[in-house]
């Protein structure tokens, strides 16, 4: 019923009070009202023995008056001889001395005469029948409803011849006197028996006291208990009266009201209830006050209790030195251990653990943050060929590497929000409207963030690629954007550029780019798969010496897929081993009907850094090579090797060895080895397109590109340039020396019948580039 505490504990301690209070006022009223009515009872007693010794000493004046009349000689004469006229005269000077009030002679015949003759007549046989039987005959007898005492004394004649009889009556008036004399205020009255009851009290009392007085007299005593009557409790006293016929009843009742005994008492009581009350008061408040301050702090833990809970700062101040203080202590430091225990964690689950950098959850939340207003990019900037740099340097200096471009990058975008995404790969927000801004303002990131880091005292080189993705609040938010900026990173490196917005059409749909993973096997058999050729052309020769096959996968609902697309998923899939296989024969096959035509070209087919540890795919493309007069090419990337070394190096020297001539495709991405470079015995190096790009505006990247082809050509490689796609690119790559250009400036993929009518035009007329 009560949920707080403190109106419990003032509860209970009133309760308690209160019934303590009700048990000694309980005890005090019984003790006062007991002793007051002892009192009352002792008074009561005195006043009866005073009522005794006022009724004997009448009796006596009573006895004197009768018995000085009845022993006179003229008077016995005058009754002897009925002298009526002596009688009366003897008897009226007797009333007045002794002031009495009932006067009359009965005759031993029953015969009443003299002054108060008239009432009595009725009972005169009785009478006198009584006076025969008695000694000493005295009582109370009832004329006219009155009681009166009386007494006898015979008159003799000698003989007896009757009785002289005097009485008093027990009038208001005497009891008036009697009450006097009492030293309390009691209350004094004769009652007779009459037909309904003893008479003569209040009638409105006469059940109550009639039924009283019966049982006062049937346990014969004297003593009463208490009267209770309509005026209330009273102590009454009842004695009886001898009657002088046996007929006439009589009792006297002495009372006293206890409320009348108590009333002396009554202002104890009365101080006794008010000090109660305000003990009962004061203990409320008290209790109140004591509970307020004892459960207030109690109170502040629940409070902070629940704080605690909702993951809200919930120290509590410690007030007192006792068990609360102790315990008001003990919960602050839980709370502090709580709190640093929730933020460790909160910052594990937002941090890198090997660098320190917020991860991607973090950025997911700050960019979230940010992305309401719009206008926010998601930046991937992935370290090109992390495994290779890891592989170099070690785990924890390649970590080191991630932090300082963290940092770097932190410091770089105006509060930029970095995290890292995964092993090689940073993310951050940049601002931006636009795609086109979003690329621009990559790309002076990236000149930033390319220049070398000093690590562990060595200078380091790091290439990066970026992938961009526009943060839409609302839809995926910032989960989707990273994911996005994640595999516009994969696009930019897969297409060998350095920085690339997503492209949604180029990514498709990730469920049905599920079902191409899956479809590429039948694809291959129902022939879906075709193989399109790029020329090389040959700067110095001006003509076409070889191509290149390219697959394409023409796809019944998607079109025509690129191999940028499905190659990646064919080397997840373990597809690429069917696909390489068919790409060889196809190759193959198409040189022998190109050497039909008259086209002695080399044919160059891409070989996947998975397969250069496949030796079963070696013996099997040896086996196929060897069966063909035409020349093959083998282009493979620098980074397959760098993965495998010696197992790679070996299967290159196999190839070499049976004929093939190794071309090192993609030349210029990410970190070189010059290591390895010396070591593959390879026939070709490949400027890949992105530097190629930057040739004709920037003057860094033409500077790279002449040393690169210098120092192919100082170990003996010959020096492709791809995807060359204007004169003036040619011109500047035609001046530097390089061998042999490819690109939509000479031609696109195409297929086979398309590369013999182009080879055909090719041979009529000699093409001049530059
Ligand atoms: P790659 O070996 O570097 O092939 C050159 C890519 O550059 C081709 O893209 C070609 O279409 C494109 N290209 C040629 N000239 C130009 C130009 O002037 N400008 C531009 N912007 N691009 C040009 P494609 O055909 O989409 O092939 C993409 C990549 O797919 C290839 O890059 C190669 O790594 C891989 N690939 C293609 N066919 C095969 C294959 O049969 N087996 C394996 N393992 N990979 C293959
Ligand atoms: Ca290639
Ligand atoms: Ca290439």
């Amino acid at each position: 019923m009560f949920r707080r505490l403190h109106v419990k504990l003032t509860v209970l301690y009133a309760t308690l009070f209160g019934v303590t209070l009700l048990l000694v006022s309980a005890a005090a009223y019984s003790a006062i009202s007991d002793n007051a009515r002892r009192q009352v009872r002792g008074e009561l007693t005195a006043s009866g023995a005073v009522f005794d010794r006022v009724w004997s000493l009448r009796s006596d004046q009573l006895r004197e008056g009768a018995g000085l009349l009845s022993r006179d000689f003229g008077f016995r004469e005058a009754v002897a001889s009925r002298d009526e006229a002596t009688i009366v005269s003897a008897m009226e000077n007797l009333r007045s001395r002794f002031g009495i009030d009932l006067a009359f002679i009965i005759g031993v015949d029953g015969r009443v005469s003299a002054l108060d003759a008239g009432p009595i007549r009725a009972h005169a046989a009785d009478l006198a029948a009584a006076l025969n039987e008695a000694d000493d005959p005295a009582g109370v007898i009832t004329l006219g409803g009155s009681p009166y005492q009386v007494v006898a004394a015979p008159i003799l004649s000698p003989d007896l011849i009757g009785w002289v009889v005097f009485g008093s009556r027990l009038d208001t008036q005497e009891m008036s006197s009697l009450e006097r004399l009492a030293a309390i205020p009691l209350k004094a009255a004769v009652l007779r028996r009459g037909p309904a009851g003893w008479e003569g009290g209040d009638p409105r009392e006469q059940r109550v006291v009639s039924r009283f007085i019966d049982d006062a007299l049937a346990r014969r005593s004297a003593e009463a208990q208490g009267l209770a009557g309509v005026r209330g409790a009273a102590v009454a006293l009842v004695k009886p009266l001898d009657s002088l016929t046996g007929r006439d009843k009589a009792v006297l009742l002495l009372r006293y009201p206890l409320a009348q005994a108590l009333a002396p008492y009554r202002a104890l009581l009365a101080v006794i209830v008010a000090a109660g009350a305000a003990g009962l008061a004061l203990v409320v408040v008290g209790s109140w006050v004591l509970a307020r301050r004892l459960t207030r702090p109690i109170a502040a833990l629940e409070a902070a209790a629940h704080r605690l809970q909702r993951g809200k700062e919930a120290h509590v101040a410690v007030t007192t030195d006792d068990e609360i203080g102790r315990l008001a202590e003990s919960f602050n430091t839980m709370a502090t251990e709580i709190g640093d225990r929730e933020r460790r964690i909160t910052h594990q689950a937002l941090h890198d653990a090997e660098t320190g950098l917020p991860n991607r959850l973090a950025l997911e939340h700050a960019a979230d943050a940010q992305g309401v207003r719009g206008g926010i990019f998601v930046a991937a900037v992935g370290v090109d060929r992390f495994a290779y740099v890891r592989g170099a340097i070690g785990y924890s200096l390649a970590a080191q590497v991630i932090r300082m471009t963290g940092n770097r990058l932190a410091g770089l975008e105006g509060g930029a929000r970095v995290a890292r995404l995964s092993t090689d790969v940073l993310g951050c927000t940049l601002r931006a409207e636009t795609a086109a801004e979003a690329e621009a303002a990559a790309a002076r990131v990236l000149a930033e963030l390319e220049q070398p880091l000093n690590v562990g005292g060595d200078t380091i080189d790091v290439a990066l690629s970026v992938g961009l993705a526009p943060l839409s609040p609302g839809a995926g938010g910032a989960a989707q954007a990273i994911e996005q900026a994640n595999i516009a990173l994969d696009q930019a490196r897969a297409g060998r550029r350095k920085i690339a917005a997503f492209d949604a059409a180029a990514y498709g749909d990730p469920s049905a780019n599920l079902s191409l993973m899956s479809g590429m096997l039948n694809a291959i058999e129902v022939g879906q798969i075709e193989l399109f050729h790029q020329p090389k052309y040959d700067v110095r020769g001006a003509r076409v010496t070889a191509v290149e096959g390219l697959v394409r996968w023409r796809h019944p609902q998607r079109g025509m897929l690129r191999p940028d697309l499905f190659v990646p998923m064919a080397e997840e899939t373990g597809h690429i081993r069917n696909l390489t296989d068919w790409v060889l024969r196809r190759a193959i096959a198409d040189q022998a009907v190109l050497l039909g035509r008259g086209h002695d070209v080399e044919v160059s087919v891409n070989i996947s850094g998975r397969l250069l540890g496949d030796r079963d795919f070696a013996d099997f493309a040896i086996a196929e090579v060897n069966r063909t007069r035409g020349r093959i090419c083998f282009e493979i990337t620098e980074t397959a090797v760098i993965e495998n070394p010696d197992l790679a190096l070996e299967m290159i020297d196999r190839f070499a060895e049976a004929g093939i001539s190794i071309s090192i495709d993609d030349f210029g991405t990410g970190l070189s080895s010059l290591a390895y470079l010396k070591q593959i015995r390879g026939h070709e190096l490949k400027i890949d397109k992105a530097l190629i790009e930057g040739v004709t505006e920037s003057q860094r990247d033409a500077l790279i590109v002449r040393s690169t082809i210098d120092l192919a050509h100082s170990l003996g490689l010959k020096v492709t340039a791809e995807g060359v796609e204007t004169n003036a690119a040619y011109a500047i790559l035609a001046g530097m020396g390089c061998d042999n250009v490819q690109g939509y400036l000479i031609a696109k993929p195409q297929p086979l019948n398309e590369l013999l009518k182009f080879l055909h035009e090719d041979k009529a007329k000699v093409r001049r580039y530059g």
